[in-house]
């Protein structure tokens, strides 16, 4: 199977389709797409997976092609917009047609679910799977929501539960001590949170207007909150860290170690949940969202003036946040090569 064979029996879904957004898609030298609405602004964002670096390289491939995308619709949920289109640029060593069917097939499922047109991409032989895919989407002009606009007092929110695909990570690659024999019911859950996370796409529609601030939770909750605060003029925060741990999932059926639960839920990556920040006065119309989204809100803590993260346990002690710095692909330049972000 060729390059070109390759693409049209895979991404190639109906030749030229136009569609409400689409002139043309794949199979010309460009896409074409109709202009957006007046009023509207494109938010575009890129993310790309690497074999060995960001997966196993023998992961489920029609997971990976759910996460491949699934991450970069995290992006476009963080700034409230809303899915139109997506390229995807792909490096394989070989053409597996039972890998790329079942990639696709995973990448499709979602894109389908969000309304995402696969317009375009590029595909080259490579020394390791790589994949990198550009989300386009529309958000109306002047509201999507920015790292930027947290004020101090602003109550700080998480959705959804964190931790449990830095856990399942580390039983993976053994790196874990200190846990007793996890049930296979319990790691397949873990599992799922690290090889098919949930992009909050809705969510970060419904936040406009109400959140000061969204991030995505990628790289670990304390390293993308401590983006939030830097970008909104260099502010602190306090969080519960009672709230913190409760939202590690795995907890429910497991006993862990508490500095376990500390490093999977405030430094552990790859959550997709969104971290946003919200007036302390909004609080009753943001547990109603959630309840209409169907997406658990958590409050975790508050934006503070002091610059800096006070992390508070149960007794009101504070905890020392230095720890749990998060994922940073070139922090040991020295080293580089034994930076280890997920699968090696
Ligand atoms: P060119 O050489 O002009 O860049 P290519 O031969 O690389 O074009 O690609 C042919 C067509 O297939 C283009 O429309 C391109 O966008 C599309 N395409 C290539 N690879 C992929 C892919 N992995 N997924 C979707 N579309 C792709
Ligand atoms: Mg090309």
């Amino acid at each position: 199977m060729g390059e070109f064979e390759l693409i049209r029996r895979y991404f190639q879904r109906s030749a030229h389709t136009a569609s409400a957004h689409t002139a043309l898609g794949v199979g010309d030298d460009c896409a074409l797409l109709h202009a957006p609405a007046s009023g509207t602004q494109w938010a575009i964002s890129t993310d790309m997976l690497i074999a060995g670096r960001h997966f196993f390289p023998d992961v489920c491939p029609q997971k990976l092609g759910h996460k491949a995308l699934a991450v970069n619709l995290s992006d476009l949920a963080a700034c409230g917009a809303q899915p139109v289109a997506c390229t995807l640029a792909l490096a394989l060593p070989q053409a597996d047609a039972a890998w790329c069917e079942a990639f696709a097939r995973g990448l499709f499922a979602l894109a389908d679910a969000h309304g995402c047109e696969l317009i375009g991409g590029d595909t080259t032989r490579g020394p390791v799977p790589t994949i990198s895919i550009t989300v386009m989407g529309h958000v109306a002009a002047g509201a999507a929501l920015l790292r930027s606009g947290a004020r101090v007092g602003d109550a700080i929110w998480v959705s959804g539960t964190l931790g449990d695909a830095a856990l399942a990570l580390r039983v993976l690659q053994g790196t874990v001590d200190g846990i007793p024999d996890m049930p296979a019911q319990v790691l397949d859950a873990a599992r799922a949170r690290l090889e098919c996370p949930t992009p909050r796409v809705v969510l970060g529609q419904a936040l406009r207007g109400i959140a000061s601030s969204a991030i995505d939770v990628s790289d670990g909750l304390l390293g993308d909150l401590g983006h939030i605060l830097a970008a909104s003029g260099g502010l602190g925060a306090r969080i519960e860290l009672v709230r913190t741990r409760a939202l590690l999932q795995a907890r429910q059926s497991l006993h862990l170690p508490t500095a376990l639960i500390d490093h999977c839920t405030l430094a552990g990556g790859d959550d997709y949940e969104l971290c946003f920040t919200a007036a302390a006065a909004d609080a009753p119309r943001i547990a109603a969202l959630g309840a209409a989204t169907g997406v658990p809100l958590t409050c975790i803590g508050q934006v503070c003036a002091q610059p800096g993260v006070v992390l508070v346990d149960e007794n009101g002690a504070c905890v020392n946040a230095s720890a749990f710095a998060s994922f940073d692909h070139f922090a040991d330049t020295k080293n580089a090569s034994t930076s280890v972000k997920n699968a090696q």
